[in-house]
């Protein structure tokens, strides 16, 4: 059999599984049909957070483990994950103040031991938080993490590319078929590849996929699409904001690459993965969502980017789709050579359900199970102190500046002493493509990180689309074309 593990998709749940079977030494293939994190993994409110909101639905277990999982990814990825403190306004007449201070005090409780400041009432010289906000000043802080979702997937699949798993991108899987011992599958690069066992990790697709393979499952998929835009900074500081609407539902405002707020996010059902568009009416909901609560108020007009994913979320028959349990389910089918099928998930919680997969998986395939990544790091994420490790490159790399070194610096972590190795000035950088993006670091993203595209470059690896310059797509594609 050429491969142990066939997983079918390069978002963060195909990847994290692709991490922790190949540090098991088995012999991983990932067909991801786009490239990397190109759905739902990069559409996400980009929050490694236990979830405040899922205590009202009484999901304890989901959020006491996405908060272990919080814990150990900020010491795991200190360079893509950083603590984030949020300001949460009281509104009365969406929930009354004991059921807020409840729910914060629960979620300090199910965090267990944490490296964040636990959650406090508003007081009166938190100016910073409520200087922006319209109305009196009552509320709460309490803390959580941002992630970038994109490079997080990445990491995953470099870590397990370095495992000497094989990440085949711009590669669909067209059908499998079982056999004795094993899956044949056909792939849309024109090979037809063998694997003990298929791992189907579509997201959205999951459901379609079950039916290219003929295998009918007991689970259920949901489709709920949600929506998020960004606008110039609507407020100073590097904290976010938790605001709840009349109609409960909460939407986030975020400090977003330097200069912007992101906003979101929306639950609308859908058909289709396809579906994920961020529609007139969704900018309109968002725009209302933070114009209630800030003196600054937006339109339409200064909205400057947006994205929209499709969660794919297992059926628990709820009505509401905000509702809907975020938690996931691992589905085995070992009629013939096995199956596993993955519904549900958050960004948070990727690598815990990756190795409740592995327990899974192993028996299955005769191997022992063992704990592989509970203390692992990331690639690029050895830093003790994040805050002194930026200090020390901007020193070693003064020609960075200031801005680009952070930025570079919370992207690659340590991965920038390989990068830059033997670069000593601006020049050895190569041309700058516009933005501060140079060659040196278009080419690293070609070589160690699967960019195919400008759009690879220039919106998942990093989000310099942003701040976009003429010319800067064909500059950036002549670079991965050398
Ligand atoms: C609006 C929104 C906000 C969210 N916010 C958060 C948050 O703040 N924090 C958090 O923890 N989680 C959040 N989530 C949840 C999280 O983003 C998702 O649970 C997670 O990204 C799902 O990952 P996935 O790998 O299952 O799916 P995906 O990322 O969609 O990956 C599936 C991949 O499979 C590929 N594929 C499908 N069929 C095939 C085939 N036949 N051959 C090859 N490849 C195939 C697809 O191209 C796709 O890339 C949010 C989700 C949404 C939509």
């Amino acid at each position: 059999m050429e491969y142990d593990l066939l997983i079918v998709g390069g978002g963060i749940n195909g990847c994290a599984i692709a991490r922790e079977a190949s540090l098991y030494g088995l012999k991983v293939l990932l067909v991801e049909k786009d490239d990397l994190a190109s759905h739902t993994s990069s559409a996400s409110t980009k929050l490694i957070h236990g979830g405040l909101r899922y205590l009202e639905s009484y999901e304890f277990r989901l959020v006491r483990e996405a908060l272990h999982e919080r814990e150990r990814l900020l010491s795991a990825a200190p360079h893509l994950i950083r603590p984030m403190t949020f300001v949460l306004p009281h509104a009365h007449s969406v929930r009354p103040w004991w059921m807020v201070r409840t729910g914060l005090y629960l979620y300090d409780v199910l965090a267990g031991t944490s490296s964040l400041p636990r959650s406090r009432v508003l007081h009166a010289r938190d100016r910073t938080f409520t200087d922006p906000l319209k109305g009196d000043h009552k509320g709460f802080v309490y803390s959580d993490a941002w992630v970038d979702d994109s490079r997080l997937t990445l990491a995953n699949a470099v870590d397990a590319a370095a495992h000497d798993a094989e990440i085949a991108t711009r590669t669909e899987l067209l059908s499998a078929r079982r056999g004795g011992d094993g899956w044949t599958a056909e792939l849309s690069d024109g090979r037809t590849v063998q694997a003990r066992m298929l791992v189907n990790a579509a997201g959205p697709w999951v459901a379609k996929l079950l039916e290219r393979l003929h295998v009918t499952t007991r689970s259920r998929v949901r489709l709920v699409k949600g929506s998020h835009i960004v606008v110039p900074r609507l407020f100073e500081g590097e904290h976010a904001y938790i605001l709840q609407q009349p109609d409960r539902r909460i939407v986030f405002a975020i400090p977003y690459e330097g200069g912007f707020t992101e906003i979101g996010t929306t639950d609308v059902p859908v058909q289709r993965p396809e579906d994920a568009v961020c529609s007139d009416e969704e900018v309109r909901y968002l725009c209302e969502a933070v114009n209630r609560y800030f003196t600054r108020q937006i339109t339409e007009a200064d909205v400057v980017s947006k994205w929209s994913g499709v969660r794919p979320l297992h059926d628990d028959g709820e009505a509401r789709a905000q509702n809907v349990t975020r938690d996931y389910v691992l589905e085995t089918d070992s009629e013939g050579p096995p199956l596993l099928s993955v519904f549900g998930g958050k960004i948070t919680t990727a690598r815990a359900l990756a190795e409740e997969a592995m327990e899974k998986i192993a028996p299955l395939l005769g191997i022992e199970h063992r704990h592989k990544t509970r203390a692992r790091m990331f690639p690029g994420g050895a830093i003790a102190s994040f805050d002194d490790w930026l200090a020390k490159a901007q020193a070693r790399w003064p020609f960075l500046g200031a801005y680009r070194a952070q930025r570079m610096a919370h992207a690659y972590g340590r991965c920038m002493e390989d990068m830059l190795r033997g670069i000593g000035d601006e020049a050895g950088m190569g041309q700058d493509l516009g933005g501060g993006l140079t060659e040196v670091e278009v080419r690293w993203m070609r070589d160690h990180e699967w960019a195919r595209t400008a759009e690879d470059v220039l919106w998942r690896r990093s989000k310099i689309g942003l701040h976009a310059m003429p010319g800067m797509t064909e500059r950036v594609e002549r670079v991965l074309a050398e």
